[in-house]
């Protein structure tokens, strides 16, 4: 069963925490840190076998009955958590995606009576363009500036990898890429993902026309420094979902994201066919707030069970 109180399961004797380290078996959704506490506290972790491998630790094989883990798109190795029990189903996104992404799986809509969902995103002035537009803005900005050094700031796990497979794929090259992606990159290709990268520092990395570094490390004042190190003009730009909704100190800002955004979350919520929505993660008490506004039965993790039902129930598309 789903305990309302401390947003965690019960299965087969054994307590389990959804994304964070208190059960005495942890679900981690995927290796993005503000999900990983459980594998730094040293809990039994339960995960996708690309997650324990990201992390740098052995596959658990540990199975619950009833317990069932599914794609989730976002990145690789990310998963869903489904529950069956005799009382009915449950299941909990983690951060998704319901595209498919050059590294990762979309997710799967999960038929359920209760759903904890990621609400990041669940609110209606946050929409992404469509992915396959922005993929195109970004091969024609590489392949226009194949005189220039280009310079990708995007996050080293998850989104670093997603660029180094779009840059080889759709534009021809093998970019750079700081330490810590590159540590990453060589974790997704024990998993079997291919990826052609170079690491920074090395001979043939001073040729490459394409880097890659941690969104922090690029800007106006950092790329005019390459500039005058290299004597070649440098374009910066940034691949993330926040560049939909904020300025960047960029030549372009690419709202490339690996998140669902408001209408796939609401896509999401009346696909499942929901009684209750459980808003979890970012955001949940003015997702809660917004969904209970338009009807259906929301509130945050941890909250106690509400009372009324929805109309949500029987809504299945
Ligand atoms: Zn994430």
């Amino acid at each position: 069963m789903y305990d309302f109180q401390s947003g965690s399961l019960h299965a087969g004797g054994v307590r389990v925490s959804l994304d964070d380290a208190d059960g005495e078996l942890c679900f981690v959704s995927h290796a993005h840190s503000d999900h990983t506490e459980a594998f730094f506290k040293k809990r039994e972790v339960l995960s996708s076998r690309e997650t324990f491998t990201l992390m740098g630790k052995e596959p658990s094989e540990r199975k619950l009955n009833g317990i069932t883990l599914h794609h989730a798109g976002h990145m690789l190795g990310a998963r869903q958590i489904f529950a069956r029990f005799d009382g009915g189903t449950f299941a909990y996104t983690g951060d998704f995606s319901l595209h498919d992404s050059y590294t990762a799986r979309a997710a799967e809509i999960l038929a359920c009576d209760t759903l904890m969902i990621d609400s990041t995103y669940c609110l209606p002035q946050m929409r992404f363009p469509k992915r396959y537009d922005v993929l195109a803005r970004m091969e024609k900005f590489v392949k226009a500036n194949s005189n220039a050094l280009v310079v990708f700031g995007a996050y080293s796990t998850g989104k670093a990898q997603e660029l180094v497979s779009f840059l080889n794929r759709e534009c021809g090259v093998a970019p750079v890429v700081g330490s810590r992606a590159a540590k990453m990159c060589a974790a997704y290709e024990k998993c079997g993902v291919r990826l052609d990268y170079l690491e920074a520092g090395s001979e043939e990395a001073k040729k490459a026309q394409v880097s890659i570094l941690p969104p922090p490390e690029v800007n106006f004042a950092t790329g005019a420094k390459m500039a005058a190190a290299h004597g070649k003009p440098v374009k910066t730009a940034v691949a993330t979902g926040w560049a939909a909704n904020s300025r960047f100190p960029v030549d372009e800002a690419f709202p490339l994201s690996d998140h669902a955004d408001f209408a796939d979350t609401m896509r999401y919520i009346y696909e499942s066919g929901a009684k209750t929505v459980i808003c979890a993660n970012a955001n949940p008490e003015a997702a809660a707030r917004y969904l209970r506004s338009i009807g259906i039965n929301a509130i945050e993790k941890g909250e106690p069970a509400p009372g009324v039902q929805t109309k949500l129930a029987g809504m299945q598309a």
